[in-house]
């Protein structure tokens, strides 16, 4: 594709556009002094004449560090998020009213009214004689004189039919000649940020794309054998089309983003994404971890003596599970392992296993936990099946007296405990480890990377002065992911699923019940409970305000308390001191209180498996994720278990999207996916995963047929052309790649 006249045209030395320095984003720029020009006649200006050089602007290259462009090759990768067509005029008389068109006239009245509010009017007609009224709520001096009577103007806004005939609010203005030429092609609009306008982002790339090269970095071998199936221009004629699409391409692709020069470059990004994350996964085999041999079969040890007392068997899935990380535990590189597995799917017991294969090494296990109200759980189950067997386990939690914690701390730190289960509190500075060889994470997804960092350089020490030691890791989650986002979310861990639930458990029925029927539910609370099952009122959750939604929790259960005397009740929210949370809880899994009224702090963990009841108050408040974990915490015991979700309508239309996904399946790996669908990746996930940070252009709602193809592309890169993959990951993620060093 030939090149717009204007690129060759730009004078080299000019380098980044100096001109438009200083200028936000606005049609209309106050002339700034030593200027002459103004920046709405430049932008029509520079496209046909060279840049003149001008005073040096303060420091340009800042404003555009701001946004990662840092060099050529990012200038000239960065590109457009959306266009607009500006290539042709609508004559006044042919405007209609809702559509977003560019036209042309001459002021006739400019004239600043006060009702209803101060307002400035500008009357422009043209040729035909047609009338368009261009209306400006907030305006400033410069633009009344710019709109002075018989200028012409070329203007862009939505039209709309005013009771004084057709007109525009807030238009894009620029004064024009008669002659003034349109572009030929649509107008490339850049992600920016304040301070950084469009025509000086325009002129920087287009200075960069004059002196860049750009060439291929794909081996022919790979060209071939990847690239060209999808049908995709070359790399400089994809970018080219994009920041300066041709009078003809197709303009539906390029706003949709389906254009084969958007399918090209998103698919250079999904490589590049793809090779990082396998690299970092490839690198850390590099790095050293403590062998832990598998002692399932040596009678003496933990692990078989733990096997032999198990309260239960194994499922399947959790036998093959165990085996996958009990495999790598062996092997002298980090595990960093994803254990994914449905709510209630038993994943506790399988991390419990694998600490005792860290304990019979010779190692220390830490469990972190989300919550203080999880971490407790887990402490008192793992307590129960490995105290008996000897095994020193230590708490660690924000809410220990002075003396408690020292005495945990000390124990960490002599390795003494050999198993330390906690909240946050286990990453804090004053936490050392004897010899941490395994680290467990609950709930990973509640965790941001730095906080898994600051777990992994706990074990330091443990490798006894060996260099870059580092513990296995196993993260739990009970979100499931789908595999398309698991290859580009978590390409650098390993999975293992658990996709079986214990036997004997009864499915849980939903019911969606409207708030106007409140008694009956109680009814059926104190029904349930008078026939001995127990019983979780779940709070509103309030996500303004955490104030509010512990008064909403205290009214919540004085009302229950009121409407149900003869009840024994119990409440539990975030800002219970530990203590007395502590006691509650307790008093609950003792069956000492019948109704638990609870705000969301019984989410995740919550195990007592006589609760078989379950009622949400405001259901239609809560994400598909944080609904399946609530109603997890029944349906745990051989009784038939009840979820009523109880909702204010009106419901949004994706609220009622939700609480139908939550009536028609239990499976939270059909829930993940339908959230996925309701929600969008970037929302499901939350942009803390490491590989989201790295896509710009492709997304995983529409280009997720690229990934597959991407992946393949990627391990044959890494396996034969090394050179490349370094050069690709430069080209495409520069300094974004840190993001996925943890
Ligand atoms: P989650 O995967 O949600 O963390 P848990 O580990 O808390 O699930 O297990 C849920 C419940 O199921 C616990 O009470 C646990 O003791 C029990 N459990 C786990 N595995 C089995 C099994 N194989 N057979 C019977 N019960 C099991
Ligand atoms: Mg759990």
């Amino acid at each position: 594709m030939p090149l717009p006249d204007r690129r060759l045209l730009v004078d080299p030395e000019a380098g980044i556009a100096p001109e438009a320095a200083g200028e936000p984003d606005a049609p209309i720029q106050k002339p700034k002094r030593g200027r002459t020009r103004k920046l709405a006649d430049l932008e029509i200006a520079d496209k046909v004449q060279p840049l003149k050089p001008a005073a040096p602007p303060p420091k340009p290259v800042d404003k555009l560090a701001k946004l990662g462009l840092k060099s050529d090759i990012d200038l000239v990768l960065h590109l457009p998020m959306r266009y607009e067509d500006e290539t042709s005029i609508t004559p006044i008389g042919h405007l209609i009213p809702g559509d977003n068109t560019q036209t042309e006239g001459v002021v006739f009245d400019n004239e600043i009214a006060y009702r209803p509010r101060r307002q400035l009017l500008v009357k422009m007609h043209d040729d035909a004689g047609d009338e368009l009224t261009l209306r400006f709520l907030n305006f400033y001096g410069s633009q009344v004189k710019q709109m002075a009577i018989g200028v012409r103007l070329r203007v862009r806004g939505d039209v709309r039919g005013g009771f004084f005939g057709m007109e525009m609010v807030h238009p894009q203005v620029r004064p024009v000649d008669e002659d003034t030429p349109l572009p030929q092609a649509l107008t490339p609009v850049y992600p920016s940020t304040a301070g950084v306008s469009q025509a000086y982002l325009r002129k920087a790339i287009d200075s960069a794309l004059s002196r860049v090269h750009l060439p291929e970095l794909l081996p022919e071998k790979i060209a071939r054998a990847h690239l060209q199936p999808l049908n995709v221009p070359g790399l400089l004629d994809a970018v080219k089309t994009l920041h300066h699409p041709h009078a003809d391409s197709d303009e539906n692709a390029l706003i949709d983003g389906t254009h084969p020069a958007w399918t090209r470059i998103k698919f250079e990004e999904l490589l590049a994404q793809q090779l990082s994350l396998k690299r970092a996964h490839e690198e850390r085999r590099t790095r050293a971890a403590p062998m832990m041999p598998r002692l399932h079969d040596a009678p003496e040890s933990l692990v078989a003596r733990f096997l032999a007392t198990l309260p239960f068997k194994l499922t399947g899935a959790q036998e093959r599970v165990c085996a996958e990380i009990s495999g790598e535990l062996t092997l002298p590189h980090p595990m960093q392992r994803l254990l994914q597995g449905d709510v209630g799917s038993g994943k506790t017991i399988v991390a419990a296993l694998a600490a005792a294969q860290a304990i019979d090494a010779g190692y220390q296990a830490a469990l972190m936990a989300p919550t203080e109200i999880l971490a407790e759980q887990h402490a008192r189950k793992l307590r129960a099946w490995l105290e008996p067997l000897g095994v020193t386990v230590a708490w660690l939690a924000g809410s220990l007296k002075a003396k408690e914690k020292r005495a945990a701390l000390e124990a960490a730190a002599s390795g003494a405990a050999q198993l330390v289960i906690g909240t946050h509190a286990i990453i804090q500075d004053a936490v050392e480890f004897a010899r941490l060889g395994f680290a467990i994470i609950d709930e990973q997804h509640r965790f941001g990377v730095a906080q898994r960092l600051a777990l992994r350089a706990k074990a330091q020490n443990a490798g006894d002065g060996a260099q870059n030691f580092q513990p296995h890791q196993l993260m739990m989650s009970a979100t499931p992911i789908p595999r398309t986002l698991a290859m580009t979310y978590y390409a650098d861990l390993d999975v293992s699923t658990i996709d079986e639930l214990p036997p004997g458990r009864t499915p849980i029925l939903t019911k969606l019940v409207s708030d106007n029927r409140r008694d009956e539910v109680i009814a059926r609370v104190r029904e349930a409970a008078l026939t001995g099952r127990q019983v979780y009122w779940v709070c509103p959750l309030i996500e303004e305000s955490e104030t509010l939604q512990l008064q909403t929790a205290v009214e919540t259960y004085e009302t229950l308390a009121a409407a149900l005397p003869e009840l024994r009740i119990g409440l539990v929210h975030g800002r219970l001191p530990p203590a007395e949370k502590g006691a509650v809880m307790d008093a609950f899994s003792r069956a000492e209180v019948q109704l638990l009224v609870a705000t969301t702090v019984i989410e995740v963990g919550v195990d007592v498996p006589n609760a078989s009841l379950m009622v949400i108050e405001h259901a239609e408040r809560f994400g598909l994720a944080q609904l399946h974990q609530l109603r997890g915490r029944v349906g745990r015991g051989s009784a038939a278990s009840v979820c009523v979700l109880m909702y204010a309508g009106p419901l949004s239309q994706t609220a009622r999207a939700r609480l139908q996904t939550m009536r028609e399946t239990a499976d939270g790996f059909e829930i993940a996916r339908r959230d996925l669908e309701i929600r969008g990746p970037g929302e499901f996930l939350g942009a803390r995963q490491s590989g989201a940070a790295m896509l710009r252009f492709a997304s995983l709602e529409n280009d997720g047929w690229l990934i597959e193809p991407a992946r393949a592309a990627a391990d044959q890169m890494l396996a034969q052309f090394p050179e490349a993959v370094t050069n690709h990951l430069a080209r495409w993620l520069g300094a974004r790649e840190q993001y996925l060093k943890a």
